[in-house]
């Protein structure tokens, strides 16, 4: 008898940011490739966490999460995305937006199905959905404009496609949609009858004089968008693991069930710090989130710019994808590796962000650092050239 792994394991590898990140710990360098975000974590959030566990919130809550959390949730979707939620029934608390995401296509896809993703595309997105066996359709966005159109969308729907998935503002390339692209999608998705999947996590990263937007406020696809975010980014608590979906209760049950299934619930304690930080931060904390991460972009922009890395400056998220053409290497894990080598900085090959070979010649670096980190980054990939 031999023993082999699943099928469904031929189709999953280690995540390139993980890779990375593994090989930056090896060279004990600076870690600009996983979105680790190691910013402070806001006073309520800790504190609210503290004496949850202190005053006994530490066995299971509601396989949807705590009332605590899903009423804030309802507050924060009415008051910032503009979707009206019952907290008691169309919410669901899980492991984090990546917990989320799987729990909703474990709900609503089956095999085979399909599921449209843009590209460049979040790899936890395109992996999530091979694990349930959904087969992924590619919609290319220009570099560096990061623009599509209808035609692009409409040449790969089929008969098999039942959803699209759309990440604003967008991991890696931070992109921000803007209301005429997603009511382009909104159109799109009713006829087509699809699924919107909106993953919404870096929704407070947006800067200059862009807007956040929420697919799933539009009323003609309120029935058939499942919004998902997380406070992992927002407070800066990666580790934690609390993120959730939105969506009709007709879906919300099964996702609910699933979650259970797979995580029972998320972490109690934490889900009270999460509702004492959403409940008690004021509108002034977003505000210099957003202050602060832009002087983040800004300073690593300028950085890569200088050593010829030509960055796409960000709309929101906190990632930059650079051109990484002038470093060594045939592929974009060697050019990846000789920066890490030369520099101590690790970043992501853009080959984790695309099907084909489209990101041999691109990098994408996180600036979720605390400034000190950030500016010793900074130095090194200014130095650079320098090195060669
Ligand atoms: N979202 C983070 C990133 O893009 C990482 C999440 C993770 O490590 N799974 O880097």
């Amino acid at each position: 008898m031999a023993l082999t792994l699943s099928k469904r394991a031929e189709g999953i590898v280690q995540a390139e940011i993980r890779v990375m990140t593994i090989e930056c710990e090896k060279a004990g360098g600076i870690n600009l490739a996983q979105g680790v975000c190691d910013t402070g974590v806001p006073f309520s959030v800790v504190q609210g966490a503290k004496e949850a566990i202190d005053h006994g919130i530490n066995s299971y809550t509601r396989y949807d999460g705590l009332a605590e959390l899903r009423n804030a949730i309802a507050v924060k979707m009415l008051e910032f995305n503009n979707i009206a939620v019952d907290p008691e029934t169309e919410i669901t608390v899980s492991a984090g937006s990546t917990g989320a995401f799987y729990c909703a296509c474990l709900a609503l896809l089956d095999p085979g199905d399909e599921v449209i993703l843009f590209e460049p595309y979040y790899g936890y997105h395109l992996n999530t959905l091979i694990a349930a066996n959904v087969v992924p359709r590619y919609v290319r966005m220009s570099f560096p404009e990061m623009k599509f159109t209808v035609e692009d969308l409409e040449r790969i729907v089929t008969s098999k496609t039942k959803g699209i998935m759309v990440c604003t503002p967008a991991n890696p390339s931070g992109k921000v949609f803007t209301e005429e692209e997603l009511r382009l999608i909104a159109g799109f998705a009713v006829k087509h009858d699809l699924f919107v999947f909106t993953d919404e996590i870096y929704e407070y990263f947006v800067y200059d004089d862009k807007k956040h937007m929420s697919p799933g406020s539009f009323l003609e696809i309120a029935d058939r968008t499942v919004t998902i975010s997380g406070y992992s980014k927002t407070f800066s608590i990666t580790g934690w693991r609390i993120g959730y979906s939105v969506c009709r209760k007709q879906w919300a049950d099964m996702i609910g069930y699933v979650n259970d299934l797979i995580y029972v619930c998320a972490p109690a304690p934490l889900q009270m710090g999460v509702a004492s930080g959403i409940m008690n931060l004021s509108p002034d904390y977003y505000k210099n989130l957003c202050r602060e991460f832009k002087g983040k972009r800004d300073k690593l922009c300028s950085a890569l710019f200088s050593a010829g890395l030509t960055p796409l400056v960000p709309q929101g998220a906190y990632y930059v994808l650079a051109d990484a053409g002038s470093l060594p290497g045939n592929t974009g894990k060697e050019k990846a590796m000789y920066l890490l080598e030369k520099t101590g900085v690790a970043s992501v090959p853009g080959s984790a962000f695309y099907h084909d070979d489209s990101g041999e010649n691109i990098i994408r670096f996180c600036f979720a650092k605390t400034d000190d980190v950030l500016d010793e980054a900074c130095k090194r990939i200014k130095n650079l050239k320098l090195n060669w």
